[in-house]
């Protein structure tokens, strides 16, 4: 009977440990805002990791958002592409999607309000989580980056100078976002990041803010990270202090 028991624990912590997918990231944020910009993983070998997602492209070339296992590429100039499998990322993150729980919220919300609706419905403070938003958005605030030529400049100052910001009215689509605790400081952005792609697949960036009511917005807590340093070839960004952030 013990043994009987001891089995069906087993089982038990099998199937739970089966269902929660780790998040796979590539580089750090830290040799990201260094200005480490070249490619080190294909496309192709990062959407075989998980089918959402985020990051960027080699030489900064836009915001990267992986929806339904489909990799796109939303540009400085406001178009959005679906990006070949042989182009290469210097920093991403990525993981399989699974539903743990669904709000429908009726009432009108800003990027902040989604915030605080978020926060109490955290298990754990101390784990990751994935976010999805389905909404028709009243409006939506967002950015991207151009393509970067070396000598690279540090993303902060990449950021100030060339980012290039678009506003939307009325357009239908979907947010991913990642919540990463306090601990991850230097491998990824702590607290919420957010990024946008329309449903008819032409606009998308890194969300400022949004206005929309009827929202439909998913969580999924992830408790496992693959940290992948490709060749290290970005070592000289991998220091890990806050002073870069
Ligand atoms: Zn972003």
């Amino acid at each position: 009977m013990k043994k009987l028991v001891y089995f069906m624990i087993v089982l038990f912590s099998i199937s739970l440990y089966a269902k929660d997918e780790p998040i796979y990231q590539v580089s750090t944020l830290n040799a990201l805002l260094a200005g480490n910009y070249d490619g080190l993983i294909k496309v192709e070998d990062f959407l075989k990791r998980g089918s959402v997602g985020l990051g960027t492209f080699n030489e900064l070339d836009g915001e990267m958002i992986v929806l339904d296992g489909k990799c796109f590429r939303a540009k400085a100039i406001g178009e959005v592409v679906e990006v070949k499998k042989n182009e290469t990322i210097p920093f991403g993150v990525i993981t399989n999607f699974e539903l743990e729980k669904q709000h429908h919220i009726e009432y009108m919300m800003n990027l902040k309000d989604l915030k605080d609706f978020i926060n109490p419905l955290f298990i754990n403070k101390d784990v990751f989580y994935v976010i999805k938003v389905l909404a028709d958005f009243k409006y939506i605030k967002y950015r991207s980056v151009p393509k970067q030529e070396r000598p690279y400049k540090n993303l902060s100052l990449v950021i100030k100078n060339e980012q290039v910001i678009f506003e939307e009215q009325n357009i239908a689509g979907t947010i991913i976002g990642f919540y990463f605790p306090e601990f991850m400081k230097g491998l990824n952005v702590v607290g919420y990041h957010f990024h946008f792609l329309s449903d008819d697949l032409t606009k998308g960036g890194h969300v400022f803010d949004f206005k929309a009511d009827n929202l439909l917005v998913i969580l999924d807590q992830k408790r496992q990270f693959v940290l992948d340093l490709a060749d290290g070839s970005f070592m000289g960004g991998l220091k890990i202090d806050s002073s870069s952030q």
